[in-house]
Parts: C-alpha cells; structure tokens; sequence
C-alpha cells in the first residue's frame, strides 16, 4: 500500500467568533450549528453554503479519508474565509484565529496533517508579519486567492510577500476564488464549471508574464484543480505570446512553454485522459494528489481514478506523496 498525502482540502474552525460584531460591519462567515453533524455557512445575513462535520472534526476526517487509503491530508481554510475584502487589521484577525487553529489540529495530530495558513494579503506589510508567524507556529506555507480584491498576483505590491516566501522556504497554494464575471454566469452553478478554472489560468498567466516566477527562481507554488483552464489552452496563450508580444511579452521576455514544469498541480480533474495530458505538460516530478475535500465538487474517492490509468509505481509514488513533500519543502 502507498503513503497517500492529500494537499488539497478545506477545513474550517468548529466555533467562529462573530467577526461582524466584532468589528462593526457585516460579510464575515460564521456558522450556524442548526443540527448535529451539520452547519449553515452565513456571510452575513445571507445562507452560504451547508457543511458537515467533516469540515471541522479532526477525527472524523482522519477516519473518513483512511477509508480512502489516504494517511495525512494538507488542510487549509476555505477560500470565502480570506476575507481580504475587510479592513487590512481586521483580515489579519481572522487569518490569525484562522491559522491558530490550523496550528492546534497540526500539533495534536501530527502525523495526520500538515497545516497552510492564509494572509492579509491586502496589506504586504501585515501579510508578511502573518507569513513570518505562520512559519513560527508550524505551518509550512500558504493559501492565497487567484486574484486579490480583483488585483492579479503580478502587481507589484505582492512581490514582497512572494520574496518573503521564498526566502522563508514557505510554499504557496494558488487557489481560484472571487470568479470573476460571476454575476453574470450564476445560473448552472457556472461561477464554480467555468469561472473558477477561468480563474485560475488567470492566475498563472499573471504569475508568468508578471514574471514573477523568474524574479523568485525558488519560489515553490502549486494550482489548484491542475492549474485550471491553463493547461488545456496552454497552445493558444503561447500562440498570443509568438503573434502579439507587443500585447503580452511586455514585462517578460520568456515563452510561457517555459515554465512548464517549474510549478505545481494538483491532480483534480476527474478525468483519467485529462490528467495524462497534465502529465505529459508539466512532467510526473509536479503533479500531486489533491482531492478538495470534503466539498461535493471535490473528488472524494480521493484519486481513486488514478488507480485505472495503469501508471508505473514510481509515478504514482511521485503523485501520491514525493512530490507534495518536494512542494512543500519537507525533502
Ligand atoms: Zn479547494
């Protein structure tokens, strides 16, 4: 049997503060505990979503993805936590309760999971103060937005945190949120099909023609849901870069075919055929196992489909845990 880690899941804190109060104005998340084993998400006055207790009990989940032959699970917070619509003092309130958490669950269970934490990334100055206790307190990297309030990861007041990034040896988990268009595609849960891979090669694409990743040559990063819609038209934004470099060559020289293989993805695409052409892109050494767990859009088998590619047992080696703890710095 295979050391399985997965390192992409969602956990949020059992009791939340009622930030709104708190802070005098509303679109914080809290829970409603409205039955056993259930809670309403709230943003605000308004209904999120409905979670069960696999999203905040430790032991339930450790229970729950063993059936799975999964051992240990890299847990970070839900992305509508971020928050870093909020004032700059008042995200990095959240983000701390937040990672305090992450820290406690990793401390007790530390052979089960392994802990990321989110910034105030609104605020470079606060992010890297967070970013800095965050390494202190055990975590081993970080979960940021594909977009910051709706500012891409190229702009240059998040270079510094990248810097700090790398220089502290922390990972970084890009993962899709505040889709953009998403009022215009609400029907068909579109935000979620179309924007949030949409969202994520947005990420990308900013990250590589801001050339952020040859500014940070060591900067370990990985995308979430195999980097989105990034990989599929990767043929198409190298065409644009070859016929309009005036329009997208401008901070970067470096064909974007390039940097294949110099990040991270995650193996959720549902699609044995699909991740093979992952595979063949980005090289068996940056695919890693990812599940999104415990939400239904996540695969909850957790890479069962994998197992039906045939794949050598060095390359799911590599998948199921070698290249997580490679991203993550642990080798
Ligand atoms: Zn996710």
């Amino acid at each position: 049997m295979f050391l399985k880690i997965d390192m992409h899941t969602h956990i949020i804190p059992e009791r939340m503060p009622r930030f709104a109060e708190k802070f005098g104005y509303d679109g914080f998340i809290h829970l409603e505990h409205h039955k056993p084993g259930f809670a309403r998400m709230m943003k605000g006055g308004q209904f999120f979503r409905e979670i069960e207790a696999n999203c905040w009990d430790a032991q339930l989940r450790i229970e729950e993805y063993a059936t799975h032959r999964t051992q240990i699970q890299v847990v970070c917070t839900i992305p509508v936590l971020f928050s870093y619509w909020a004032k700059p003092q008042d995200t990095l309130a959240v983000a701390q309760f937040l990672n305090d958490d992450i820290a406690r669950l990793v401390a007790d269970h530390p052979k089960h999971y392994i802990g990321l934490g989110t910034l105030p990334m609104q605020d470079t100055t606060l992010a890297i103060q967070e970013l800095e206790r965050c390494k202190a307190i055990g975590l081993v990297g970080i979960q940021i937005g594909s977009n910051i309030n709706e500012r891409n990861l190229n702009e240059p007041e998040f270079q510094p945190i990248f810097e700090a990034c790398q220089s502290l040896g922390m990972a970084v988990f890009v993962h899709p949120w505040n889709m953009m268009g998403t009022k215009h595609i609400e029907k068909y849960w579109l935000p979620w099909l179309v924007g949030m891979p949409a969202e994520t090669a947005r990420a990308i694409c900013s990250m590589i023609f801001g050339g952020v990743f040859e500014r940070f040559p060591a900067l370990r990063v990985c995308f979430a849901h195999a980097g989105g819609s990034f990989l599929p038209t990767i043929g198409r934004i190298e065409h644009g870069y070859n016929c309009r470099p005036d329009l997208v060559a401008v901070d970067n020289p470096v064909n974007p075919r390039d940097y294949l293989g110099k990040f991270w993805v995650d193996c959720i695409t549902h699609d044995p055929v699909m991740l093979r052409y992952v595979l063949d892109m980005v090289g068996e050494d940056k695919v890693t196992l990812g599940s999104d767990y415990p939400f239904p859009l996540g695969d909850l088998e957790i890479g069962a489909f994998i197992e039906t590619m045939g794949l050598p047992e060095a390359t799911l080696e590599k998948i199921y845990w070698r290249n997580t703890l490679d991203w993550l710095g642990m080798i």
